[in-house]
Parts: C-alpha cells; sequence; structure tokens
C-alpha cells in the first residue's frame, strides 16, 4: 500500500503532511513520489492567495483521471481550501474527492481508511477520538533517521484578524497546544535523530497567552533548550506586537536558539498598516528592529511585505520602500495582495490597484532587496560560521548558517546531520560557498 501527499503553502501545511504521513506510515503505507502508484493521495492545500487556491485546484483536477482508471484510489483533501467550516461546497465542485480534512487534522482520513464508513469531518467524535487516544500515533516519525530539521506546530489557528488575511477563517481560532506535547515530541523527534525544531505559529510569540498557567514562548524556548540531541531551535512566525523583553532575552542568553526572526511588517506607511489592522506603526517596527539588533547582535531578520493593498498610493508604498531600504532587512517575502473571499479587505475594500502597478511595486522591492542582501551577505566572506548539514544536493552538501543562511560545501564526507564550522569562500544573494574547516573525524571500524 502507497500514500502520495502534494503540499503547498506555508510551513505549518508542511509540518501537517508530515503528520498525515506518519500515520499513514503507522497503518502501513509506505511514500510514493508517483501519484499514478498511490494507493491514497493527499493533497494539502493553501489559500493565502488566489495563485495558491488554483494551484491547488488544478492539482486536484489532475487527480481525477486516476481515480477513474482505479476506483479504490481514496483522495483525500486537506488543508486551508478545506478550513474548519465544512465543505459542502467542496463536495459539490470536487465529487471525486473521498475525505475532507480541515488543516492539522489528519484524523478524517485516518477514520476512512480504518473504519471504512466515516466519509468527512463531520465525524469529529472519532477524530477527536483518535486525536485525544493515540497523539504518539501523529508524531512525525516516517523520514525516520532522515529528518535532520522538523517543524513543530506549538499554536494553531489564529484570531488576529488582519483585514487582508483568510487564514483565521480556514485554521479557526487560536489554540496553544499544551507544553507537555510540546516537549514530549521534541523528544521523540530528538530520539529519532533530528537535530533542529523550528516551532510554529501563525503568530508564535503569542504561545501560551490563551492558556492560564502555561509558559509563554520564552519560557517554552527554555525547556525545549533542555532536549538532549538538540542542536538548534527556530520558531515563527512572530507579530511585533507580541515580541517582549522575555522573548529576546531566551533568544540572547539561550546558545541553541538561532539568532533569526521573522517578523512580517506588511507595510511601512502608517494608514494603510491601520487598514491591514495590524496594530503598530513603522516607527513601532524601526524600534523592535533596533531593539532586536542591540540585544542580539548579528540576528536575522527576516519580513513580509504585501504590496497593492486596496487604496495603497504610490507614496504610500514609497514608505514601504523607505522602510526595506533604512533597516536592510536580511529577508523580504514579498507579495502581491490578492484578494480573499470573506475576508475585511475583499468585503469592504475594492482592490483598486491594477495588476500592472502590483507587479511594478513588487518588482521594485524585489531589486533593492537583492542589493541589500548580496551586501550583507558580502560580509560573511573570509568568516568563520557553523553549519549545520542538511542533504547532499547533486555534489555538494547543503545547510544553514545560524542567521539561515544557505551554504553549500563540496566534500565526499557524510555530513548529514553534522554541525561543522566552515570558510565562507564566495557569497550572493540567495547563497554561500565554504569549504570545511577541518574535514571531519572519521571513525575506523
Ligand atoms: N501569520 C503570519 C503569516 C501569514 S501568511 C503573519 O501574521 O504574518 C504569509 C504571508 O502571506 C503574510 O505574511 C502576508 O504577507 C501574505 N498574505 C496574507 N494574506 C494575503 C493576501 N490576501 N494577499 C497577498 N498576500 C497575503
Amino acid at each position: 500500500m502507497k500514500y502520495h501527499i502534494w503540499t503547498e503553502g506555508c510551513q505549518m501545511n508542511v509540518a501537517d503532511s508530515q503528520r498525515v504521513g506518519s500515520a499513514l506510515e503507522h497503518l502501513g503505507y509506505s511514500l510514493t513520489p508517483a501519484a499514478e502508484e498511490a494507493d491514497v493521495i493527499v493533497l494539502n492545500t493553501c489559500v493565502v492567495r488566489q495563485s495558491a487556491e488554483d494551484k491547488a485546484a488544478g492539482r486536484l483536477t489532475s487527480f481525477q483521471p486516476l481515480k477513474k482508471k482505479n476506483p479504490k484510489l481514496v483522495i483525500n483533501l486537506m488543508g486551508c481550501m478545506v478550513g474548519v467550516r465544512g465543505a459542502e461546497k467542496l463536495k459539490k465542485r470536487f465529487p471525486f474527492v473521498d475525505v475532507f480534512s480541515p488543516p492539522s487534522d489528519p484524523g478524517p482520513l485516518i477514520s476512512f481508511l480504518t473504519q471504512g464508513e466515516v466519509r468527512s469531518l463531520e465525524d469529529a467524535e472519532t477524530t477527536r477520538r483518535f486525536l485525544a487516544m493515540d497523539d504518539e500515533l501523529i508524531l512525525p516519525v516516517h523520514e525516520r533517521g532522515s529528518l535532520i530539521s522538523a517543524h513543530v506546530p506549538v499554536v494553531y489557528g489564529c484570531s488576529h484578524a488582519c483585514t487582508y488575511c483568510i487564514i483565521p477563517y480556514r485554521r479557526g481560532i487560536e489554540r496553544s497546544r499544551p507544553v507537555g506535547d510540546i516537549v514530549a515530541e521534541v523528544r521523540s523527534l530528538a530520539a529519532q535523530g533530528v537535530k533542529e525544531i523550528t516551532l510554529l505559529g501563525q503568530i508564535v510569540d503569542r504561545y501560551g497567552k490563551d492558556i492560564a498557567d502555561g509558559p509563554t514562548l520564552a519560557g517554552l524556548l527554555r525547556l525545549i533548550h533542555e532536549v538532549e540531541g538538540i542542536q538548534r531551535i527556530r520558531f515563527l512566525t512572530s507579530h511585533p506586537n507580541y515580541f517582549g523583553e522575555d522573548l529576546l532575552e531566551a533568544i540572547a542568553e539561550l546558545p541553541k536558539v538561532m539568532p533569526h526572526i521573522e517578523v512580517p511588517i506588511q507595510a511601512g506607511d502608517d494608514s494603510v498598516l491601520e487598514t491591514m489592522r495590524r496594530g503598530y506603526t513603522q516607527a513601532d517596527y524601526y524600534r523592535l528592529v533596533e531593539k532586536i539588533r542591540a540585544k542580539i547582535p548579528g540576528c536575522s531578520i527576516a519580513t513580509d511585505i504585501i504590496v497593492g493593498f486596496p487604496g495603497e498610493t504610490d507614496e504610500q508604498f514609497m514608505q514601504t520602500y523607505k522602510t526595506l531600504s533604512d533597516l536592510r532587512l536580511d529577508v523580504a517575502h514579498l507579495a502581491r495582495y490578492s484578494p480573499r473571499e470573506g475576508t475585511v479587505s475583499a468585503r469592504r475594500m475594492p482592490d483598486d490597484v491594477s495588476a500592472e502597478e502590483k507587479m511594478r511595486r513588487f518588482r521594485l522591492l524585489e531589486e533593492l532587496q537583492e542589493n541589500i542582501v548580496a551586501e550583507i551577505n558580502a560580509h560573511y566572506l573570509g568568516e568563520t560560521v557553523q553549519v549545520l548539514f542538511e542533504e547532499k544536493v547533486k555534489n555538494r552538501w547543503k545547510g544553514r548558517t545560524p542567521t539561515n543562511k544557505l551554504v553549500f560545501v563540496e566534500s565526499e564526507a557524510d555530513l548529514r546531520g553534522k554541525l561543522q564550522a566552515v570558510h565562507i569562500t564566495w557569497t550572493g544573494p540567495w547563497s554561500m560557498q565554504a569549504t570545511l574547516v577541518q574535514q571531519p573525524l572519521v571513525l575506523a571500524g
């Protein structure tokens, strides 16, 4: 029995797919990269922008002939295309789909496969029982011995309601996972040889705020820091308003917590930020960046930006441009505004920046950012940095610096999962090349 998974979207979806894979492997399925060979196909979808939704729908439709050929094939549509509010419309649109699963929930698929008669997420009770009883089952184990870096969800859903964003509607309200579950999962991953953990949440720095007497994210980092075998800890995505002193202190103090922070600004203009309902100003964000840099020297910072939000004038856009050129951040994930059905901005604000203008703004930022990051990375030339190696791509080993920069090294040695000092010999905007400072010790016999 074989399963095939197609995953689109954020890191949370990557983590969700790992869990589904793990659950399926417990049921005796093995992974195949070829959809035509599979008995079960899982399509884990994203709808954050129209383009993502179109891609998911296209992919799903491409599986229809496989179902015709093999009626026993089980097709599972999962993730944000399904959402938490039921799948009636989707059932009509895609009648060949057997199971619909909300984000982060392998339950409906497992129920379907194990019980036969359960057909959808309406059977919440089975799902709940499965999840309560067998949490162990869904720990990601399917890449046993091969996973170096694993993602661990710590906050599900989101309650912030930025006016452009569909995520709260599709992933439901914010729910922090109990600290015991998270630590147990991290221990289990460490025991399987995982070296790096990335904690995930739509607003990860709100971790624990919905639990009466649990730790905050800073406290959680301190607990995970104690887990033997874990060498690096990362977390994303942060919201500027919740990035407190205690978190900064934890990052500064804990050597395993990497100096890399993903904290989106979305726009540089105050009135755009207000219409987006982000809850901070450009000046607040500048102060946060200053504080991060004062407390964690050399910290890399990544941001997200949306261009062409409804009503965004050229002048307002130039505030975003100015922000990026002033702050010189390490990464800017750029997006063109895409109205999402049901969100406040789609209902109340006309999508009045033309596609061409959105593209022009996008390209301006893209070019600016490429120059900035090329310059930042050039400072690494000749430096010695620690790299955690993950895999060999063609003949080069691929790994990351503490600041999350991609590094390639040519080496005959097996570097998988190794933390090695390297000497940076070449830098570009998107990656660097390096040589090992010392060949790793190869133990004979
Ligand atoms: N929870 C995170 C990430 C949300 S989704 C946060 O609060 O930032 C990832 C990114 O997609 C967002 O940061 C935003 O830049 C972008 N995005 C979200 N909704 C969008 C929309 N309607 N149109 C274009 N980009 C969008």
